[in-house]
């Protein structure tokens, strides 16, 4: 696939995914389009293109903040496809439900607004399997599909899976009756390697195993998906004729905490006496969860993961994903070279 000339907006440029997908569609033929909020760390994608031989010029940045009207205009003018990564995504959850709502959905309406009003054919939302899996109680049979949306009434969803349910609910909304279609990829937990020492919160948390940080490992288990595949996943998506307002889980498998312990101890035998073997047992947090709001959502995440449909990604868009094992080891080998983690 190659994309033409056509200019494409990308919100949230420096993320951890959003790097792969600015490479990706430079790669593929495209002009990028990169919103970011500091306009110094432009020079984060300039080095990345220079590494990967691609031309500084099929680049600009413009700054906009989710949370401001400023910049979205012009950032989607001229765009035929809009990319909109942007969203908190904190490594600590707020103690407030609502926190992270008005960035993630105020910022979706502001930059699928501005898509709509620019005439673009096209946006792609990263949004997330937490937008799709909470709240629907324990049923560990259960198999999660595009269909399937999170309950933001719930007690157990989090403040980020409440922000990523109600961007996309909004996002939808924004663009319903008009000529610019909707894609959403709702991604499962992202690891898979890094294109430079900036960590996301996913990297972090195999980061924070790697160095030691967690003695013990609590009884649970999430889908795991390369940022590779989701990086295909959505330039996938601009082009794809029948991708057009569909909902794509991508996700590459399961793993628990305690099997990624494992792959990474086996991947990196000299860090084999940092990593936890252990799980801890799950009775004082189904106790505390009596009391406690954070202890009930945990609670909620305890036992086997839940299990993804990811077949419509396959199928629609032609993915072939890389083992969860894949992404692991390639998250553990960049955080190594780029000296997050010391041996
Ligand atoms: P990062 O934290 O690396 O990227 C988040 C991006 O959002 C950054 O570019 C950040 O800008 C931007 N952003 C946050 N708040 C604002 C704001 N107020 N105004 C403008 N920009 C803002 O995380 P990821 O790359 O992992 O996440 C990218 C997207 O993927 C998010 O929508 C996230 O919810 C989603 N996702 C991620 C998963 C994962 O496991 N990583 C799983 C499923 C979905 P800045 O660089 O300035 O901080």
């Amino acid at each position: 696939m190659t994309l033409s000339d056509d200019m494409i907006l990308v919100t949230g440029c420096t993320g951890f995914i959003a790097k792969h997908i600015v490479l990706k569609l430079i790669e593929t033929g495209g002009r990028v389009r990169g919103t970011l909020r500091d306009p110094a760390r432009a020079d984060e994608i300039h080095r990345l293109l220079d590494a990967a031989g691609l031309p500084r010029n099929r680049f600009e940045a413009v700054v906009a903040n989710l949370e401001r009207d400023e910049g979205w205009r012009e950032a989607a003018r001229g765009c035929r496809f809009v990319l909109h990564t942007a969203s908190p995504f904190p490594a600590a959850q707020p103690r407030d439900k609502f926190a992270l709502v008005p960035p993630a959905r105020d910022g979706a309406v502001r930059a699928l607004s501005a898509a709509r009003e620019a005439g673009a054919q096209r946006v792609v939302m990263t949004s997330s399997v937490a937008a799709i899996f909470y709240g629907h109680g324990r049923d560990r049979a259960r198999l999660f599909t595009e269909r399937d949306v999170s309950d933001v009434g719930s007690p157990n969803i989090s403040p980020y899976a409440v922000s990523k349910t109600e961007a996309e609910k909004a996002a939808w909304d924004t663009l319903a009756g008009s000529s610019t279609e909707l894609v959403t990829i709702n991604p499962s937990l992202v690891f898979g390697p890094l294109l430079d020492a900036q960590l996301g919160t996913s990297a972090s948390i195999l980061r924070m195993m790697m160095n030691g940080r967690f003695p013990v490992l609590l009884d649970i288990g999430f889908g795991i998906v390369d940022v590779r595949d989701v990086a295909a996943a959505h330039v996938a998506a601009l082009q794809v004729p029948e991708a057009r307002g569909r909902r794509f889980i991508v996700s590459g498998g399961e793993l628990s905490l305690l099997q990624i312990s494992e792959i990474l101890a086996r991947e990196f035998p000299d860090l084999a006496r940092r990593l936890p073997r252990r799980t801890f047992p799950s009775w004082p947090i189904e106790m505390a969860a009596r009391v406690s709001r954070r202890a009930r959502m945990l609670a909620a995440e305890l036992g086997a993961p839940k299990r993804l449909d990811a077949g419509p990604a396959e199928v629609v868009l032609g993915l072939r994903f890389h083992t969860p094992e894949e992404a692991v080891r390639a998250l553990g080998e960049s955080l190594l070279r780029f000296d997050l983690v010391k041996r």
